[in-house]
């Protein structure tokens, strides 16, 4: 990362991927909810599978696709309690606290922008404190679109003004960096290894951050 700090007045950073480890999210959605639902439903994890994935493609991008409450409701589980079940799996990536303090200490306007669900990220705050280093915290439910739509950063400029040119933004989501970029956010980095147990599936066209 060759970061020009003296260019930098905002510091935007994901959560899931960028500054956590993606596995515990992987983990929850790839298996340990598929195997409660074919459980509860008496159905086979194949058959689970095969009705996951339409919904899932269907609706990636979109804010329900990040919503908890929405999940919980179409697939008849309590995804939150699921979620906790599993939560010891949270876990920062390597030197993001390091990497968060940085931050900190150069640049004084430093805000989360995450596609997560309020309380999920209430429920990874209880396992990292990960609150303490950010001025805000913006889930994009709040803000009524996800970061891959225009308006979640014409809304975010309403709440809290930033300079588009001096601002940097982390994301291991290829789509949302784009949208980023469309936007005019000048410092665009995305993350090389956002899952510690899987490979990255979907190349970058962005600078890619190896390590913090
Ligand atoms: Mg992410």
């Amino acid at each position: 990362m060759n970061i020009d700090w003296s260019q930098i007045e905002t510091v935007l950073l994901d959560m899931d991927g960028t500054l956590l480890d993606l596995h515990f999210d992987n983990h929850f959605w790839r298996h340990h909810m598929p195997q409660v639902y074919a459980e509860q439903n008496g159905v086979s994890l194949q058959d689970t599978y095969q009705k996951l994935e339409p919904m899932f493609q269907s609706l990636e991008g979109t804010l329900d696709w990040y919503c908890v409450d929405y999940w919980s409701q179409a697939l008849g589980v309590d995804v939150m309690a699921l979620k906790r079940e599993v939560a010891d799996r949270i876990a920062y990536r390597p030197n993001a606290e390091a990497f968060l303090k940085r931050c900190v200490d150069q640049v004084g306007d430093v805000r989360m922008v995450t596609n997560g669900h309020r309380k999920v990220l209430n429920l990874k705050i209880e396992r990292t404190q990960i609150d303490q280093y950010f001025n805000h915290m913006v889930c994009s439910h709040e803000l009524e679109h996800p970061k891959e739509e225009q308006e979640f950063w014409h809304h975010l400029q309403q709440t809290s003004p930033f300079d588009p040119k001096k601002t940097l933004f982390v994301d291991d989501n290829e789509a949302v960096l784009n949208s980023a970029a469309e936007y005019g956010i000048q410092h665009l980095y995305s993350i090389a290894k956002p899952d510690s147990k899987r490979e990255r599936e979907i190349p970058s066209q962005f600078p890619m951050i190896e390590s913090f």
